[in-house]
């Protein structure tokens, strides 16, 4: 599927506040308020190979820390998040951050408030040693 195409479908799913839920282990994504998924349910099948890598538990995260919603499904599909790790978040004390790649500023982020998650709250400090590391 292409890039393009791909994001016209994730925008549509934000712009009608369709929510989407993932079962890797029976491969199955769960999708609503049906009425507003029935004209898109052939794009959404084309694109359920990416859309389940989306939205499974990235790399690090705490296998008993279910996924905050609603950001999770309506912002977690169109970023790559690369992985995860424990460490709470200076805003609201959610506990995971995302380390995500391509958006304007990579970095560690709150999957709940989707605000940088470093502890002073001064943008990507972590930035820096990333860049440094690669
Ligand atoms: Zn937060």
């Amino acid at each position: 599927m292409a890039a393009k195409e791909l994001k016209e479908i994730i925008l549509e799913v934000w712009r009608r506040e369709i929510r989407m839920v993932a079962n890797p282990q029976k491969r199955v994504i769960t999708v609503w308020p049906a009425d507003k998924v029935q004209d898109l349910a052939e794009a959404l099948k084309a694109a359920k190979p990416e859309l389940m890598r989306r939205l499974q538990k990235p790399k690090g995260w705490p296998r008993y820390e279910p996924f905050p919603p609603p950001w999770w499904d309506r912002i977690a599909l169109g970023f790559e998040i690369a992985q995860a790790r424990l460490r709470e978040c200076a805003r609201c004390g959610y506990p995971v951050s995302v380390l995500v790649e391509n958006c304007q500023q990579p970095g560690w982020y709150c999957p709940k408030c989707g605000k940088p998650s470093n502890p002073k709250g001064n943008g990507h400090a972590s930035k820096r040693s990333l860049s440094a590391s690669t």
